[in-house]
């Protein structure tokens, strides 16, 4: 393994009356810790798939998974279930969009903590409900040795939120996959929210993968981007690259409907139109291509070919305009003069 983490080729499909869903399809991509990887993609782009592979939840699934998930040297599609549910809540935590998901509404927040770091940890209900204060008191929980006893629906949306970071982090994990964790946020807490997860990330040197369909969430978190569309990744660099000179139209797309973006780029830029394709019967060739402003540009095979992303190297572009003409495309006709 190349990295901390470091998935390989990993492919979840699943077996339905309509066909196979190909919810991942060959994704490969590298973490360190004290990082952050944002994967940004469309809803029905495989994006939240891919963090229930790593967490080795489809396990109780029908899917078919395939591939390389190394953690810190260990494969863990290869691993047993035991030691997935071991290293699951411990080594590797998640949070979701919704608390509610991970939250259960008939315990208190507190109980819901100290049952997350007792799982794991060998002490008592006495010290794990210190724990439980000290990690409320963390993510920002005002009075937290009164609200430890409160339920979930005592909190607000955003103090929910929290708590499930809390919970989540109970137990320093080194791996934090968060899916859409600000999505159903005010913009105030939606800010506060990440700048908690960033200080928490460089406190605990965690690595983290930040699961948005917004780039501008991952616009000043993340370190490394990965555009996902159709179950495969279409554009993957640095985030520096991402958003300075991106190279494949869906991302151009993408770019253009994030508001961070100066005014006159955004105005050049090419709305992404049309709706997500579906997994079961992706478009053939490049699975953009009914979407794509540039299919079948100077004759290239969109409509028959696959596009595929060049393993290893620092800027993946899966698409068959060749790169210097993706780099000139961007500067001259999307990109401000
Ligand atoms: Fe567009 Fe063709 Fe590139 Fe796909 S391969 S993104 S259809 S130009
Ligand atoms: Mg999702």
């Amino acid at each position: 393994p190349r990295s901390f983490l470091d998935v390989r080729d990993l492919r979840i499909h699943f077996n339905t009356d309509d066909g196979v869903v190909k919810a991942v399809d060959g994704l490969s991509f590298q973490l360190d810790r004290g990082k952050t990887l944002g994967i940004v993609g469309e809803s029905g782009s495989g994006k939240s798939v891919t963090s229930l592979g790593i967490l080795g939840l489809h396990r109780h699934s029908k899917a078919r998974v395939s591939g390389e998930v190394w953690l810190d040297g260990e494969d863990l599609i290869a691993a047993s279930d035991e030691r997935v549910r071991a290293l699951r809540g411990q080594r590797i935590a998640m949070i979701f969009q919704d608390p509610l998901t991970a939250m259960h509404p008939y315990f208190t927040v507190g109980a819901q903590i100290i049952e997350a770091y007792r799982v794991h940890n060998n002490v008592s209900k006495k010290v794990a409900r210190q724990r439980a204060i000290d990690m409320l008191g963390r993510v920002g929980i005002p009075q937290p040795a009164r609200r430890v006893d409160d339920y979930p629906h005592q909190f607000s949306g955003g103090m929910r939120q929290r708590a499930m970071i809390a919970m989540a982090l109970v137990n320093n994990p080194e791996l934090l996959i968060a899916d859409e964790p600000t999505t159903a946020l005010d913009v105030t807490v939606q800010a506060q929210i990440l700048d908690l997860i960033r200080d928490l990330q460089e406190e605990f040197h965690s690595a983290v993968i930040m699961i948005t369909h917004d780039l501008g969430v991952v616009a000043e978190l993340a370190d490394d981007i990965l555009v996902m569309y159709g179950g495969k990744a279409v554009e993957y660099g640095t985030a520096e690259t991402i958003f300075r000179r991106p190279e494949h139209p869906y991302a151009w797309g993408l770019l253009g409907s994030m508001p961070r973006v100066d005014r006159d780029v955004r105005d050049r830029l090419i709305p992404v139109k049309g709706t997500p394709p579906s997994l079961i019967n992706l478009p053939s060739g490049c699975a953009f291509h009914p979407r794509c402003p540039y299919v079948g540009y100077n004759g290239i095979p969109c409509r028959t070919e696959i596009p595929t992303l060049a393993e290893g190297s620092d800027h993946g572009v899966a698409c068959h305009i060749p790169p210097a003409e993706r780099q000139r495309i961007f500067s001259e006709d999307i990109a401000p003069a």
